[in-house]
């Protein structure tokens, strides 16, 4: 069996044979050997291998490997002399399972940008920097199914393909089987892509108390910024019993406790972001898990940035939204922290929101980052029928398509509430990359989806 490098470089013991698989990075020639740096992608680090002339296939096979070559390595670990490394492995068996052309192989040694990366998203996980995003990636989204585990929440499947438009915007893609124009819809009724899985886990919610769904959601914005995809990955919380205060407990908790979660789990991946990608992300990373966020209402924050309103593109003034500049001035100017901001006019939000006693705001609250701007966006639901179907006609939607909806409020309604956190998002603050294509394998935007 062969071994996994992660392993391998933690491994104390020497002088025991193991065997490697995976990708040459680098070869160096020295007199009669060759350092190997080899790559297989359970971690950042590559384990040297020395490999020399006594190989039978040295002259012919060893000495021509270059970058991307696949090999399988047999060998004895031994402490290495050289600084930066515990072992190295002295190669007594190479088989060269693929070569790698050096005249058209795209990945060289030298460093190549994030935007030339993206042009062959087939390749780039191949890098370090991409190596680490899908590995910090994979470890928080175990951190984030753990969270929920421990705090007793169940998850919950919600469909792709839906009929409603959970936010009554014209950002669905469409669905439709290949049928001729003027056959039926598939689905008897016209069908698209999910924006959020929300009003569905509102479902369950009034079930099993407390559920979250962790899936893919597509916006058809058509919006080119470094913080918005087409397809993406959404965590919903919706819980029974609870209200915004407990909302933003759970917001909070589950924030910290992810981020906690790769600093202890990811410090080498960390590193390299720290050194290359954004120069502080530990600190700040810390931070986030070590203090208070700062809590605000819409109309302080309104208040706040009234007082440099010049700065600004678009204007603020009460009633209109927050722009993604206002957002990012209160979180990395005013506050240097995140920013939950609450009670937003219930005339710039959706009308599954609850509508406070003073009848002009919301019980809604969004999480603002630093290098980002909102990254969480949740509420407290209207679960009085009488307010929902009054705030649905208002926002001229048809309550006969939400009759099911309006069902969880005439049996058994409770108080309730949950948030969405744009997956993605929370991997770009947790890696410090700036632009949204590098944190998910795959990346849809308009105009683009190579492979
Ligand atoms: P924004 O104002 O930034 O476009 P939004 O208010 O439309 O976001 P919500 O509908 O509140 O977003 O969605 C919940 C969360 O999903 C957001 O807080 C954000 O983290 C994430 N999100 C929303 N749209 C996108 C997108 N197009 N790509 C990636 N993440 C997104
Ligand atoms: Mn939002």
């Amino acid at each position: 069996m062969h071994r996994r490098i992660n392993t391998v470089l933690r491994m104390k013991e020497s002088d025991i044979e193991i065997t490697v698989k995976g990708w040459i990075r680098t070869r160096r020639d020295t007199g009669s050997f060759s350092f190997l740096e080899l790559n297989d992608g359970s971690c950042l680090a590559n384990l040297q291998v020395i490999a020399d002339e006594t190989l039978e296939n040295y002259r012919d096979e060893v000495s021509r490997l270059s970058a991307g070559c696949s090999v399988v390595i047999r060998g004895v670990l031994q402490k290495s002399p050289a600084k930066g490394q515990d072992v190295e492995l002295l190669a007594r068996d190479v088989e060269v399972l693929g070569w790698a052309d050096p005249e058209s192989y795209p990945l060289q040694k030298k460093r190549h940008s994030l935007e030339f990366l993206r042009s062959i998203s087939h390749l780039r996980p191949r890098t370090n920097a991409l190596g680490a995003v899908t590995r910090v990636r994979s470890r928080l989204t175990v951190a984030v199914n753990s969270f929920f585990q421990e705090q007793g929440f169940i998850q919950v499947h919600t469909p792709i393909i839906t009929t409603s438009d959970c936010e009554g915007a014209g950002e669905m893609f469409q669905v439709s089987a290949t049928g001729e124009k003027g056959e039926k819809p598939f689905f008897g009724a016209p069908a698209g892509l999910t924006v959020s899985g929300q009003l569905q886990a509102e479902v369950y919610a009034q079930a099993l108390g407390q559920v979250y769904t962790f899936g893919p959601t597509f916006r058809a914005e058509n919006s080119n910024t470094s913080r918005h995809l087409a397809e993406f990955w959404m965590i919903e919380p919706e819980m029974s019993f609870c209200d915004l205060s407990c909302n933003i407990r759970l917001a909070t908790d589950l924030l910290q406790y992810v981020i906690r979660d790769v600093l202890d789990n990811c410090a080498e991946d960390l590193a390299l972001f720290n050194s290359f990608i954004e120069k502080g992300l530990i600190k700040k990373l810390q931070d986030i898990v070590a203090k208070d966020f700062v809590h605000i209402t819409y109309t302080a924050a309104v208040e706040e940035l009234g007082r440099v309103a010049d700065t600004f593109e678009y204007p603020v003034r009460w009633g209109v939204d927050l722009q993604s500049e206002h957002e990012r001035y209160l979180t990395e100017k005013v506050y240097k922290c995140p920013v939950i901001v609450t009670d937003y006019p219930a005339s710039i939000k959706p009308f599954y929101m609850r509508l406070s006693d003073d009848g002009r705001t919301v019980a809604a609250m969004d999480i603002l980052v630093p290098g980002i701007g909102e990254i969480v966006g949740g509420s407290q639901r209207e679960e009085r029928l009488d307010v929902l179907v009054k705030r649905m006609r208002e926002a001229g939607i048809d309550t006969k398509e939400y009759d099911w909806y309006l069902d969880l409020r005439r049996y058994g309604t409770v108080p309730h509430a949950g948030f969405g956190l744009g997956f993605e998002r929370l991997v770009q603050f947790a890696t410090g990359m700036s632009n949204i294509r590098e944190v998910i394998p795959f990346p849809r935007t308009p105009g683009f989806a190579p492979c």
